[in-house]
């Protein structure tokens, strides 16, 4: 079987989305994802995207984005997002996106990391609230079909005379084998959390379109970035880890040692705070630190954090009361296909976006609330780059495509997911080593 498309999407995620609603009725978008449409990582955001509030505050925010990256951002990257992102938020606002008001003004909270508030919120709940209406406002398009629970197992490509992608091929929930041919192929798969033992993340986001992209010679960029967050409720139970959001903190939340006292200030940067909770863990022996939100008034707690209360409540711990055992755990990923600023990778028709994807936003390490915005700001970009050629596009003849690829060598599903995470851990390893 081979399916047609002009431009054919991997992952449904606010990126996916994004880059699938700014392309015209005219162009055929066809999205791929492994699990139903809102299994993503996009649907799990609780703290907020970020927002240029004023021109004022444009130093400072680009201050602290580079200050958490440790100024190994790219200038130009930091400048496009931050200057995008009044844009993107009108848009939102456009799809139905509900941010939480103050009157008629947009209301703003902190995370740790932020000088100041600046982050667009709807409860702790804001990448449920972005994504659901990004689905459904896609779902309404006649021209974006979304197939679920089909996985992109390689992409069709010629890395020798032409450097081109030609599409992809991917197994259904039958495992049935099948190509897509597209003029344009755009990877939005997500992080790599599921490649890690205690992580935010889905179980089913584990970085596939890394190992493509390493299995083709395609450029890629600090692949051993990978932010982990420092607040998580502890569980013995395996799976997901729950997050507690950054913004908790920046509400007040205050962390604790076994003896109930303070040990560091909490609105340090991600990769700073965990470092302290890591030290104070061994210090104290405990596989946890506390969390206490005696500092948030109990209406706030309820109004602003339900989710999170409720997910504390269902483990036992009643957050206006008590405090609760938080750990860090594997949350981001700052690495990942080396893009320009048009989200374009170093293949021809081949674009990368969202967490997949490095531009170099984030440097070592990614501000808290920045990573929704950034993916959209450049989805968005990436289909702008796209529309711009794509009337000059054909699909590639059937039968040059065909001989691109051969069926035969997906036929061992279990092998393939084994050996793309071990092309992505030995990677990691090889490009620790070298930052070393
Ligand atoms: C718990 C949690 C809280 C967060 N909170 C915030 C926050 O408050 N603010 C913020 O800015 N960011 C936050 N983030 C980060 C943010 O959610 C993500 O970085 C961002 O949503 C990534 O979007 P994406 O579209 O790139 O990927 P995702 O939303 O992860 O989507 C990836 C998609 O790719 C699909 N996919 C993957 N591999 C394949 C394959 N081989 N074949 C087919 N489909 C595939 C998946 O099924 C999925 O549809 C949070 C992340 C987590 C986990």
């Amino acid at each position: 079987m081979l399916k047609d498309t002009d431009v054919v999407i991997v992952g449904t995620g606010a990126a996916g989305l994004f880059c699938a609603l700014h392309f015209p009725e005219n162009v055929k978008i066809t999205m791929v994802t492994k699990e139903v449409a809102d299994k993503s990582d996009s649907f799990l955001a609780q703290g907020g995207m970020c927002m240029l509030r004023s021109d004022d505050d444009f130093d400072e925010y680009f201050e602290d984005t580079m200050r958490a990256g440790h100024y190994e951002n790219n200038t130009e990257s930091v400048e496009i997002m931050i200057n995008t992102s009044r844009k993107v938020a009108e848009e939102l606002i456009g799809y139905g996106v509900d941010f939480e008001m103050n009157g008629d003004e947009l209301a703003f909270t902190r995370e740790g990391g932020h000088s100041k508030p600046r982050i667009l919120f709807h409860k702790d709940i804001t990448g449920r609230e972005i994504t659901s209406k990004l689905l459904a406002n896609a779902k309404k398009r006649k021209n974006i079909e979304i197939i679920e629970y089909t996985s992109m197992l390689d992409i069709v490509c010629d890395e020798n005379s032409t450097n081109k992608c030609y599409g992809i091929v991917v197994a259904d929930k039958e495992n049935n084998i099948y190509a897509i041919r597209a003029k344009y192929t755009v990877l939005a798969c997500g992080g790599l959390g599921g490649l890690y033992k205690h992580s935010t993340n889905f179980r089913h986001i584990t970085g596939d379109a890394l190992a493509i992209a390493y299995k083709h010679n395609i450029h890629m960029k600090n692949i051993d970035y990978i932010q982990i967050h420092p607040t998580t409720l502890y569980s013995e139970k395996s799976g997901r880890r729950f997050l507690i959001s950054e913004s908790v903190r920046g509400e007040g939340a205050i962390l604790l040692n076994k003896d109930k006292e303070r040990f560091c200030d909490e609105l340090l940067p991600r990769d700073v705070v965990t470092a302290e909770i890591r030290k104070q863990m061994e210090k104290d022996d405990m596989p946890y630190v506390w969390l206490s939100m005696e500092n948030i008034p109990e209406e706030e707690i309820r109004s602003h954090f339900p989710n999170i209360l409720e997910q504390c409540l269902s483990e036992g711990y009643n957050p206006i009361d008590e405090c609760i055992p938080v750990v860090p755990a594997q949350h981001y990923f700052m690495g990942g296909i080396d893009v320009n600023s048009d989200s374009m990778t170093s293949m021809n028709n081949l674009y990368a976006i969202g967490e997949t994807s490095c531009n170099g936003v984030h440097g070592k390490n990614r501000l808290a609330s920045n990573s929704l915005l950034e993916s959209m700001v450049f989805a968005e970009r990436a289909a702008d780059a796209i529309k711009k050629d794509i009337t000059d596009e054909e699909l590639l003849d059937e039968e040059l495509f065909e001989n691109k690829y051969n069926i035969s060598d997906y036929n061992d599903i279990d092998k393939i997911k084994e050996d793309y995470k071990k092309i992505i851990l030995e990677e990691i390893e090889k490009e620790k080593k070298r930052h070393e």
